[in-house]
């Protein structure tokens, strides 16, 4: 910073740029940013597996989560270092491109960055360590399609989908009632599900949900939920086989949009306009009867003397249901949306099989569900806990068990879990580093060596000794040359994970490895770190 004068002997100061930015070069700059990474990694390790912990964190406004989704933990935890945000990035995109598996690609990424870390300290150069990243990368997804099996499935034989959906639940907070819950997933993801074409369109499967009752009262309504309920307490809860008119157009009377004045002066007169008020009513109650309709479903309120007329003529309605859940309604039930009274017509009723309001213990709220649709193809997943937290958690879970059950319709491959894929990949790589002539060979070895924090991570938040373990199991595959060989993290008395059921997507454990894999390399190539002095 210095001082300096202009033409008319006014001062201002000139900051330097430069002088003001840290900098940090060579292996000092990959082992800083390595340390940034391995620290968020770190935070995640706990929290995999079935008998991982879960994670507590506060938003700046208060709001608490708890979680034991990869994903959710690293995008609230708001990491500020460049570094550790690629970590949440890599999370995220596993997240994106498969649903599953967010806490697993960190815990390898994290332990392949620090692998790489005593490689850099025998002094190979990081390019050398990413390309025998790459190689290695390489023989263990080729492994992993050789491991891999395919399970059939049809629509009336699902268990091979509730059993990979189960895995993943097992880790979650319904781990307790993972059957009940992979159960509902598969059924979902089969209703909307194009099975000749192998395709999933989530958009169409709605995870909602009310604070209140039991995770057991969770349900699949094959139908839409909306958050209203019967437009007067005396209507009907219940309609069975009801035509439905939806209406843009409130039950009012029409107001000029002029200003206007009326004189009464005479009883008669006020009679009159009470009477002509009524009349109004009266005539738009009709002409939703003459339709045909069993159902009013309208975008916007009614008066009173309205909603009186039409609890009077035995036609229940429900109001100010909002213009995306009208658009979903009318698409679902085959109705034409109406937005005059006088164009209803018979043929522009919808219509479902039941539709009914139901409540929620004390409290006012209510929800009404339409089910039996004719051209519907959209379901909602309800989901019911205890209070807020519990119930955000459960909607996770079921995201990722969605996540999975679609990514088995487009591709019915699985490995088994438990950490079994990871090592016999790792005997894989291993194998394959001894027939390499360069230095990479080391960093195969590396790879090979991170593999194993994943059934290290298991095998440790499970109480169990994690050397002894991961060794006893590493023995034996190789003995019996049996890769379904895992950690037995729920003391099942077997490694097995065949006969465990524990399974996951090949495409998901791919990406894992894939993903971790690139990030490293990314980080692996950076040498310089220019950065303003004030983030030191
Ligand atoms: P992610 O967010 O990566 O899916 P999870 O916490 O769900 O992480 O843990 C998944 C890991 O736990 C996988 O490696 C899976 O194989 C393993 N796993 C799940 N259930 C079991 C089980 N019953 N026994 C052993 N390992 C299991």
């Amino acid at each position: 910073m210095s001082l300096a004068f202009d033409d008319y002997g006014r001062p201002f100061i000139i900051l330097r740029e430069q002088g003001s930015k840290s900098r940090v070069r060579g292996t000092e700059a990959v082992k800083a940013n390595i340390l940034a990474a391995k620290t968020v990694a770190r935070t995640l390790r706990s929290s995999l597996g079935p008998k991982g912990m879960d994670k507590m964190l506060q938003s700046p406004d208060g709001d608490v989560t708890i979680t034991n989704d990869g994903a959710t933990i690293l995008e609230q935890m708001e990491v500020q270092h460049q570094i550790g945000k690629l970590l949440v990035e890599l999370s995220k995109s596993q997240d994106h491109e498969i649903g599953d598996g967010t806490t697993g690609v960190v815990v390898l990424a994290g332990s392949l960055l620090e692998q790489a870390e005593s490689l850099l300290d025998m002094g190979i150069h990081p390019l050398r360590i990413a390309e025998g990243y790459e190689m290695a990368c390489k023989v263990a997804t080729a492994h992993l399609d050789s491991i891999a099996t395919k399970w059939d499935f049809s629509p009336e034989e699902v268990e091979p989908l509730v059993q990979t959906c189960m895995t993943t639940l097992s880790s979650k907070v319904v781990g307790r009632l993972k059957r009940q819950m992979a159960e509902i997933c598969v059924k979902a993801v089969l209703a909307v599900a194009d099975l000749p074409r192998r395709d999933v369109n989530l958009d169409l499967i709605k995870v909602e949900g009310k604070v209140g009752g039991a995770m057991e009262d969770t349900r699949l309504v094959e139908g839409i939920v909306i958050d209203k309920d019967f437009s007067h307490p005396q209507m009907p809860k219940e309609l069975k086989d009801v035509k439905i008119a939806i209406l843009t157009c409130p039950f009012e009377a029409p107001k000029p949009k002029t200003k206007h004045k009326v004189d009464i002066d005479t009883v008669e007169k006020f009679e009159s306009l009470r009477h002509a008020e009524q009349q109004y009513f009266i005539d738009m109650v009709q002409k939703c009867k003459d339709a045909g309709a069993g159902l009013i479903i309208c975008q916007w309120g009614f008066e009173d003397e309205a909603n009186h007329l039409l609890m009077h003529h035995n036609l229940p309605a429900i109001r100010w249901v909002g213009g995306v859940e009208i658009e979903l309604l009318a698409m679902a039930t085959g109705a034409r949306i109406v937005p005059r009274f006088e164009e209803l017509s018979p043929d522009k009723l919808g219509f479902a099989k039941c539709v009914r309001e139901v409540g929620y213990g004390t409290t006012k709220e209510r929800s009404i569900i339409i089910e039996g649709c004719p051209n519907l193809s959209a379901v909602t997943i309800w989901v019911r806990g205890g209070n807020r937290m519990v119930l955000d958690e459960v909607r996770r879970s079921l995201h990722d068990a969605l996540c999975v059950a679609r990514n088995l319709v487009r591709d019915n491959s699985i490995v088994y879990g438990g950490g079994s894929a990871e090592i016999a990949c790792s005997l894989a790589v291993e194998a394959a580093a001894d027939k390499v002539v360069g230095v990479e060979q080391y960093a195969m070895r590396a790879f090979a060596d991170a593999l194993e924090a994943v059934p290290l991570a298991l095998a440790e938040n499970s109480g169990l000794p994690s050397i002894e373990s991961l060794t006893a199991v590493k023995a034996r595959q190789l003995a019996e040359s049996n890769p379904h060989l895992g950690i037995d993290c729920n003391d099942v008395g077997t490694n097995d994970m065949r006969e465990q059921n524990v399974f996951e997507t090949l495409i998901g454990k791919r990406q894992q490895m894939f993903l971790a894999t690139q990030v490293c390399k990314m980080i692996l190539k950076i040498d310089d770190i220019i950065q303003p002095s004030q983030y030191d």
